[in-house]
Order: C-alpha cells, then sequence, then structure tokens
C-alpha cells in the first residue's frame, strides 16, 4: 500500500511550490489507489496554528488535493499535528540512547562554537570532538554537578558512506565525514524536527518521500534515526526547486519588487490587482501575490489549470503532452519522468493553461463562475435577477475568449452599470465625442436606431452600413463615437452584440446622456 505525506508548517499562506510538492504526492498515492496524509510540521512553538494553517488546508481543498487521513479529516493513526506527538519523539530518543547511536552531551553553545572557530582558524573541517559526552550516570552527575544542561546527540559515525537511491536524482552518495553530530533533542526536553519527522513517517507509515530538493541534504541525518530505530527506510524523492522566473534560485514571495522586473509576472499581477481591486479584495503583496496560491482563487483562475500547469513544472509525460484533465494526470504521473533541473516559474504559460481550460467549459459552467464576481463588485445582485442572469448568459457568450479568468468578467461592467450612472473613460469620451461633428452623427444614428426591427445585432449592423452609405462617412467616425456612448469605453467585443445585449430602451438612454453631456 502506497502512501504518501505532505508535511506544511502553519506559515499563514500556501506557495504555490508548497502546492507542486502536494500535487506530485497525491498523484503518486491515488495512481497507486494509496493514501495522501497531510501531517502538520508545527515542532515550533507558535501560537494560532489553527488560523495559520487555515490558507493552506482551504487552498489544498480548492485545488481538489484532498487527503485521506490528517487535520480536520482526522485518522486511525493520529494525532497529525507535530505538537501533540511530544511523547512519541521521546521516547525515540529514549530508544537512541538506549542503542547507544545517541548521547546525552553537556558542552555550552561557546564550547562549541569555541571548536568550530579553531577548526575554521587550522581550516580544518569541524566535527564535534564529543568532549562533554556523557557516557555513564556518573558522568552525566559530575557535569549537572558543574551546572551544565544537556542536550542529546546522533552519534554519527566518524567514517564510511551512506547511499540513498532517489527516484528522482538516482543513487546519491554521502560521506558520513561530512556530517555532524546533530541535536535531537534540547537541553529543555523537546525534540527537533528531524527526528519527529522520522518518527512521523514511520508512525504514519509513510512508503514515499516525496519532498523538496532542499531537504535531500536533512536526508543522510533522518536516514541515520530510521536505522537506528530499526524502521523500514522510505523511498525518497527530491523535487526540483520551484524556480524564478528565467531563474534557478528559490520562488520566494518575498522577492516581489525582483520579479516586477519579469514583464510576464508583472502582467499576472496586474491582471490579478485590478480583479481583486474591483471587488474590494486587499491587493497589498504579503496577501496578494502570485507566489500564493489564494492570489488564484480570489481572480478567479480554475483550479484545474493550476493543477496541470503545477503538474508540468518538472513533469512530463512526452515531449508534446500539455494539456490534462485530473484523472489523466493521475493515470500518467510517474515519478522517474520528473525532472532533475530546477524548473521555473512562468507566468505566462500557467495564463496559457488557464485559458485553454477556461474556454473548453460549457456556457453555464462560465456563467456560474462568473456571477460571483458581478455579486462582488455590486454590479448585480446576490443571487442575480433573472434578468441580470440573462444579460450575464449573453455578456459571456459575445465575450468568448476575452474572459480568461472569470474576474475579467469585470471588464464589461458597463452592462450592469444603472445607465444614468454609466462611467465614462474621460480619455475616449473626449477623443471620440468631443471631435467636432460628432454629436450630430450620433444624434442622427439615435434617431434611426430608435427604429431598427428587430432590435438585434444583424439587422443593427445592416441599419448602420445603410446611415454610413447615406451620410457618405467613413464607419469609424459613427462607429467609435457610439460605442463610447453606450459603453463608456473604447474597447469591448463586438459593437453590434452590444447594442443588442443592452437593448433598445438602455441604448437610447444612454446615448441621450452622452449627448448632454
Ligand atoms: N515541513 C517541511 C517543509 O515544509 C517538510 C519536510 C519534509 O517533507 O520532510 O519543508
Amino acid at each position: 500500500m502506497v502512501r504518501t505525506r505532505f508535511a506544511p508548517s502553519p506559515t499563514g499562506y500556501l506557495h504555490i511550490g508548497g502546492v507542486r510538492t502536494a500535487l506530485y504526492n497525491w498523484l503518486f498515492a491515488r495512481q497507486h489507489g494509496g493514501q495522501f496524509i497531510l501531517r502538520i510540521d508545527d515542532t515550533d512553538k507558535q501560537r494560532n496554528v489553527e488560523e495559520a494553517l487555515r490558507p493552506i488546508l482551504d487552498g489544498l481543498r480548492w485545488l481538489g488535493i484532498e487527503w485521506d487521513e490528517g487535520p480536520d479529516v482526522g485518522g486511525p493513526l493520529g494525532p497529525y499535528y507535530q505538537s501533540q506527538r511530544l511523547d512519541r519523539y521521546r521516547e525515540a530518543v529514549e530508544k537512541l540512547l538506549a542503542g547507544g547511536h545517541a548521547y546525552y552531551d553537556y558542552a555550552t553553545t561557546e564550547e562549541i562554537q569555541a571548536e568550530r572557530t579553531a577548526a575554521e582558524r587550522e581550516k580544518r573541517m569541524f566535527r564535534y570532538s564529543r568532549r562533554f559526552m556523557a557516557e555513564t550516570p556518573a558522568d552525566r552527575a559530575r557535569f549537572e554537578a558543574e551546572g551544565r544542561q544537556a542536550v542529546v546527540r546522533l552519534k554519527i559515525p566518524a567514517e564510511g558512506k551512506l547511499t540513498i537511491d532517489d527516484a528522482i536524482r538516482g543513487r546519491v552518495e554521502f560521506d558520513w565525514v561530512n556530517e555532524q553530530d546533530h541535536v535531537v533533542q534540547r537541553a529543555d526536553g523537546t525534540c527537533l524536527y528531524h527526528l519527529a519527522n522520522v518518527v512521523d513517517d514511520h508512525d504514519f507509515q509513510i512508503t514515499h518521500v516525496i519532498r523538496a530538493e532542499e531537504h535531500l541534504s536533512n536526508t543522510p541525518r533522518q536516514v541515520f534515526i530510521v536505522e537506528a530505530l530499526g524502521y523500514p527506510r522510505p523511498a525518497y524523492a527530491h523535487l526540483p526547486l520551484v524556480a524564478e522566473p528565467g531563474s534557478h534560485t528559490k520562488l520566494s514571495k518575498r522577492k516581489l519588487d525582483k520579479y516586477l522586473k519579469n514583464r510576464d509576472f508583472a502582467d499576472l499581477l496586474e491582471h490579478g490587482r485590478k480583479i481583486a481591486a474591483a471587488i474590494g479584495h486587499p491587493v497589498e503583496a504579503d496577501v496578494f501575490n502570485p507566489v500564493i496560491v489564494d492570489f488564484y482563487r480570489t481572480v478567479g483562475f480554475l483550479p484545474e489549470a493550476i493543477v496541470n500547469y503545477l503538474a508540468l513544472l518538472g513533469w512530463s509525460l512526452d515531449d508534446k503532452t500539455e494539456h490534462f484533465s485530473r484523472r489523466e494526470l493521475i493515470e500518467s504521473f510517474s515519478l522517474d519522468r520528473v525532472n532533475k533541473a530546477p524548473a521555473s516559474f512562468d507566468p505566462r504559460k500557467l495564463m496559457a493553461f488557464e485559458e485553454r481550460h477556461f474556454q473548453l467549459l460549457p456556457s453555464e459552467r462560465k456563467v456560474e463562475l462568473v456571477v460571483p464576481f458581478l455579486g462582488k463588485a455590486k454590479l448585480v445582485a446576490s443571487p442575480p435577477t433573472s434578468g441580470e442572469q440573462r444579460i450575464v448568459e449573453k455578456v459571456v457568450a459575445a465575450a468568448r475568449d476575452r474572459i480568461k479568468v472569470a474576474g475579467d468578467v469585470l471588464e464589461f461592467a458597463d452592462f450592469f452599470q444603472p445607465d444614468d450612472r454609466l462611467e465614462y473613460d474621460e480619455k475616449a469620451f473626449a477623443k471620440n465625442l468631443g471631435k467636432e461633428g460628432a454629436a450630430e452623427l450620433l444624434a442622427k444614428f439615435r434617431d434611426r436606431l430608435a427604429t431598427a426591427e428587430p432590435f438585434e445585432a444583424a439587422a443593427i449592423e445592416t441599419l448602420l452600413r445603410d446611415f454610413v452609405d447615406a451620410e457618405g462617412i467613413k464607419i469609424g467616425r459613427i462607429i467609435h463615437p457610439l460605442r463610447v456612448a453606450v459603453t463608456g469605453k473604447s474597447i469591448g467585443f463586438g459593437l453590434f452584440d452590444t447594442l443588442a445585449i443592452l437593448g433598445r430602451e438602455r441604448c437610447l438612454r444612454r446615448i441621450e446622456r452622452a449627448l448632454a453631456r
């Protein structure tokens, strides 16, 4: 039975790179009919763990990465929070001590530091001398009489090699001489992360440890603990970094300023900010930032698009297939096709996946997705009236691929603004309606429009073309002022569709208002 896990710390946000780790674990478990466990790494004393965890749990659920055991859902092997498992860690430390794999050490921080400095001075590798190692109860008593306190350290071999067969990186060798006698229990009796990690993976019967590459260097000490405790060794798979756009450095939520120099990243953020601002969502970098999953949820990205993009951020089936449904991903995913090289986060590609997945949706689904944005922007009632609902349906159909994420519907806010409160783009207004003769032409056309029958795109188009011929003008002279008059802007989808969706009454009212202005 395959059992994988994702082990986030409660940081208050879900990092896009973290999602990729969770996703690969989830895909691997689902593919093998196994289980995916969510474990919370909260050994660092922290208040408000629940609060700091919420965005992580919500984000994973939104993406459809459901866990079989863990917070909220429980499970037979819980608790799934490290802070609630301290007894298990203490037992493990006792076992390490009893087996001679760990020792009480009474050195002070200063004494260790002095050894380190001496090693640096003499240009040799630092290894702790074990000078304050207590091997017998008598040693302990003697050190304690000096007022010293003990930590517990691993008794790492002085020589030899450790080999790990990593499912992604292949065979990796480590020399024990490069390792330290790492501390596993502090003087206050609390345990360190590496120990907790190993004990939990064992207790939760994890078969495959699939995690970020930055943990590869921690693996020797963890394997040492695994073996010292007599546990079976899990399989390891270290995923390449999710890197910054166009670089090999780890993507970080704190380097927004740097990423804004990347055009695609800046465009993505700007796109999101416009939508967020329109619905009154905060846009500050610490909460609203494309490195954090909540960004995508706020602006209306499709979870399946994010999942598809992230699946391919470091993995591929072949060199051509790009679009996968969730089911197809579960069937095709494999660890041996995960790249070793860092995978650069590419905002433009992510956007392309979103666009494609959105276009594939049936129109009813699109409508369902955009309606909440119009509601949040207070452009329609929540739920919308049946009249509003009909306009949304028509706008979505006419907008075609102009709606790439659900929040893009707000670009068509003008359809939902009351006619007497339509907002104008002042520049566009001045340019198109302020022109010599523009108002007169528009007034003339209004009288024609009043008689259009039926009031549908095709009929309106014929009417307008006849008007242009009769007046002997270029079509632009009427089209542009007309568009600004009825939508407030100089851009949008087909003008005839626009007029038809608004209907005769509203068009005439809007033209009146523009003329009066
Ligand atoms: N809490 C660790 C992290 O967030 C998990 C390490 C692991 O997967 O072993 O990086």
